[in-house]
C-alpha cells in the first residue's frame, strides 16, 4: 500500500519495470521480428549480443540469488520482470526470447556446495536451459502417488529405472532434476530428488508433439546410474526440499501469462481503433467495448493477486494458498483475454502473421502445467473447508 491507500509498486520496482519494458521494446522485439514466426530461439550470435546487453542492464538470471551470479530479485521483482519479459512472440516460457538466461531450478541452491559449484554456477554463467522431471505416464496432477520411477541404491550409486513424460527443455539441457521413488510405499516421503545428466548411458529422450511449437520430452531411464553425491538432500526429502520453490514458481508463472494477455489486449485495442466495419470503427461498438472492458478488469485483478501473493512471500508468509489463487486466476484470465482479442481481430486473430494464435496455444498449456486448474481449486477448497485429502 502507498500513502494514498492504493497498492502500488515500490519506486525501485517501477524503475525495474521500465528498464525491462525498454529492453523488450528496443532490443528483444526487433531481434525477434527477424526470426521465423514459430521459432523458439534466436540465432546464436543475435542471442549472445542480447545477453551481453541484458547482463549490463542487471537483467541476468533474475530468480537466482546474487551470491550465485543472478540478479537476486525479490519475488515481487521477479513477477514484475516476468510480466514484461513475456511481451514478445515467444511469450511466457521463453521470456525475453532467452535474453535474460534460463535460471536453474532454484532448489539446486539447497544442495551441497559441490553440487552448486558443479551444476548451478556454470549454468548461471552460460544461461543454458535445465529441466525438472516430475510427471510420468501414470499422472502428473498427483505426483506423490503417480511417481513410479525407481531409484535403487547400489553401493555408491543409485540405479534409476522408469519413464518421465512432458519434460520441458530436456532436449536442450545438459542436466536437470529428477524426482524418483526410493521408498516404494511411503507416498511423498518415499520420493528423492537427484541431479541427472543427459549424456550418461541409460537415458534416451524423445520429443512429444503438442499444441505449441516447441516440444516437451519423454525421458526413458534404463539402469541409468547416478553417483550418490548427485542426490539432492537426503533420501525421502525430495518433495519437502522442492515444495516452497514450487509454490514460489507459481507467481512469476502467473505473471508471465498476464504479460502475454496484456500484450494481446494492447494489440486488440490498436486494431479496434483502426478497423472499420459497417462504416464505423470497431471501437465504437458496444460488443467490442465490453470485451475490452472485461479484459481490463480481469487483468487488473489478476495482476493484483500476483503482487499480493509475491509481497506476502517476500515478507516470509506461508503463501501456498495465495500462490494457488494467483496461478489459477492468472492463467484462466489470460486464456480468456487472448480468446476475446482473437475475436476482436476476426480472421486476422487466427492468422499466423499475428502472434495471437501462437499465444492462444501457449496459454492453453498454462492451465495444465505447474499444477492444473482443478488441483489448485482443490487446494483452495480444502483450505476453506478445513478438509484434507487422504495423505499420500
Ligand atoms: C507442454 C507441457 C509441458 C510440461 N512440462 C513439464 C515439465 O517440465 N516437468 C514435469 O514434471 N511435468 C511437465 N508437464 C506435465 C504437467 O505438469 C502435467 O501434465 C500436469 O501435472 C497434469 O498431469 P497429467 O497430464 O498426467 O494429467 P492427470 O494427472 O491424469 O489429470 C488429468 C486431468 O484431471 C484433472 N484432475 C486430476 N485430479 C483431479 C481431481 N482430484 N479433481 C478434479 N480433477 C482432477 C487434472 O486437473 C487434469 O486436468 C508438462 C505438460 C505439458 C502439457
Amino acid at each position: 500500500m502507498n500513502e494514498t491507500g492504493f497498492y502500488d509498486l515500490p519506486d525501485e520496482l517501477k524503475m525495474l519495470q521500465e528498464t525491462v519494458r525498454r529492453f523488450m521494446e528496443r532490443e528483444v522485439r526487433p531481434a525477434e521480428d527477424k526470426a521465423p514466426y514459430d521459432a523458439y530461439t534466436l540465432p546464436d550470435d543475435v542471442l549472445a549480443a542480447l545477453r551481453v546487453k541484458a547482463r549490463g542492464a542487471g537483467l541476468w538470471n533474475v530468480q537466482t540469488p546474487a551470491e550465485y551470479g543472478g540478479a537476486g530479485l525479490s519475488l515481487l521483482g521477479q513477477c514484475v520482470v516476468a510480466e514484461e519479459a513475456a511481451k514478445c512472440r515467444m511469450g511466457a516460457y521463453i521470456a525475453a526470447c532467452g535474453a535474460f538466461g534460463f535460471d536453474p531450478p532454484n532448489v539446486i541452491f539447497k544442495g551441497s556446495r559441490e553440487q552448486i559449484e558443479k551444476y548451478a554456477l556454470p549454468t548461471v554463467e552460460t544461461g543454458e536451459k535445465t529441466f525438472v522431471a516430475i510427471s510420468e505416464p501414470g499422472g502428473g496432477a498427483d505426483p506423490a502417488r503417480a511417481i513410479t520411477t525407481r531409484a535403487e541404491r547400489k553401493g555408491d550409486r543409485y540405479v534409476i529405472n522408469g519413464t518421465k513424460l512432458w519434460i520441458t527443455g530436456a532436449g536442450q539441457s545438459r542436466w536437470g532434476i529428477l524426482f524418483a521413488r526410493t521408498g516404494p510405499d511411503k507416498g511423498r516421503a518415499g520420493i528423492t530428488s537427484f541431479i541427472v545428466e543427459i549424456d550418461r548411458p541409460g537415458l534416451t529422450i524423445s520429443p512429444i508433439r503438442v499444441i505449441r511449437s516447441y516440444s516437451p520430452y519423454e525421458l526413458n531411464f534404463q539402469d541409468y546410474e547416478v553417483p550418490v553425491e548427485d542426490r539432492l538432500g537426503e533420501e525421502g526429502e525430495g518433495f519437502k526440499l522442492a515444495e516452497s520453490w514450487l509454490v514460489h514458481e507459481r507467481m512469476p508463472y502467473a505473471a508471465g501469462t498476464i504479460g502475454v494477455a496484456q500484450a494481446a489486449l494492447d494489440l486488440a485495442l490498436a486494431w479496434a481503433r483502426e478497423r472499420k466495419t459497417f462504416g464505423q470503427p470497431l471501437a465504437d461498438r458496444q460488443a467490442i467495448q465490453w470485451m475490452v472492458a472485461d479484459s481490463e478488469v480481469e487483468l487488473r485483478a489478476a495482476r493484483l493477486l500476483v503482487y499480493q501473493a509475491a509481497s506476502r512471500a517476500d515478507l516470509g508468509h506461508d503463501v501456498k494458498i495465495d500462490a494457488s489463487v494467483c496461478k489459477l486466476h492468472g492463467t484462466e484470465t489470460a486464456g480468456r483475454v487472448v480468446d476475446r482479442c482473437i475475436q476482436i481481430l476476426g480472421g486476422m486473430g487466427v492468422a499466423a502473421e499475428m502472434p495471437l494464435e501462437r499465444w492462444y496455444r501457449e496459454l492453453r498449456i498454462k492451465r495444465i502445467g505447474e499444477g492444473p486448474s482443478e488441483v489448485h481449486r482443490m487446494v483452495i477448497a480444502r483450505d476453506l473447508l478445513g478438509t484434507r485429502l487422504k495423505a499420500a
